[in-house]
């Protein structure tokens, strides 16, 4: 049982969108867990198994209880019967609160396809007779990692305490960030990883005044209690 679930499409995605917040949530208390759906296996550095080993090993430093991989296809994911359902039924295993989805429009068709595989399977998930032997269960709340889009923020997750912990976790993909030849152009070193996210996680926290931050957008409007003690200085 989770409290939140990140459901990503490569190995890797999380530690680079949303593994502050999960990193965060962790250190709270929170029990917290990530789904892949593929292995990576389109990927010109490394095998599936490599990525797989590696991803979990990123998912100890990122304090998660809970990571696996439903290899579906990399590169050429489709929103499919099957897959909907595999994923619907590790939503009701899983009893997750709260789930992390990719926005859903981006430059790689996996990552918008995630997004709606996704937001369905968590729709399906809470369906009484999809399955039998599972209890229905639907997440209450939905929130979409939104760094690779050029979208204004519904909300900014401080992560300036859990950012180099993240970016330990990035590294930990060894076959993809370490030094190595094969794919040298396409590929940028370690120092360019560091820096580039950085900027970017900078870029975000400086919108809420902190060192580091992850954005998030939701569909629905957000409700406050106290407009009193509101963070985020506005002068
Ligand atoms: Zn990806």
């Amino acid at each position: 049982m989770l409290d939140l679930l990140a459901i990503a499409a490569h190995p890797d995605d999380v530690e680079q969108t949303c593994g502050g917040t999960l990193l965060r949530m962790a250190d709270a208390g929170y029990r917290t867990g990530i789904i892949d759906l593929t292995a990576g296996d389109m990927g010109t550095r490394g095998t599936p198994q490599i990525r797989v080993e590696e991803s979990a090993a990123a998912a100890k430093l990122l304090k998660a209880t809970h990571r696996e991989n439903l290899h579906f296809p990399d590169a050429r994911l489709e929103n499919s019967m099957a897959g909907r359902m595999t994923l619907a039924q590790r939503i009701r295993e899983l009893r997750p609160r709260t789930v992390i989805l990719p926005y859903w429009e981006g430059r790689h068709p996996d990552h918008y396809r995630t997004s709606e595989i996704g937001y369905e399977a968590c729709f399906l998930a809470g369906l009484k007779k999809i399955d039998q032997y599972t209890e229905p269960h639907r997440p209450s709340k939905i929130i979409y990692s939104s760094l690779y889009a050029n979208v204004t923020p519904s909300f900014v997750v401080d992560i300036s305490q859990q950012f180099e912990r993240r970016m330990e976790s990035l590294l930990a993909y060894k076959s993809q960030y370490g030094e190595t030849s094969e794919g040298a152009t396409l590929f940028p070193d370690e120092a360019e990883i560091r820096d580039r996210l950085s900027a970017v996680a900078r870029f975000y926290g400086a919108l809420i005044g902190v060192r580091y931050g992850e954005p998030y957008v939701v569909k629905e409007t957000m409700r406050i209690d106290d407009v009193v003690t509101l963070p985020v200085k506005s002068i």
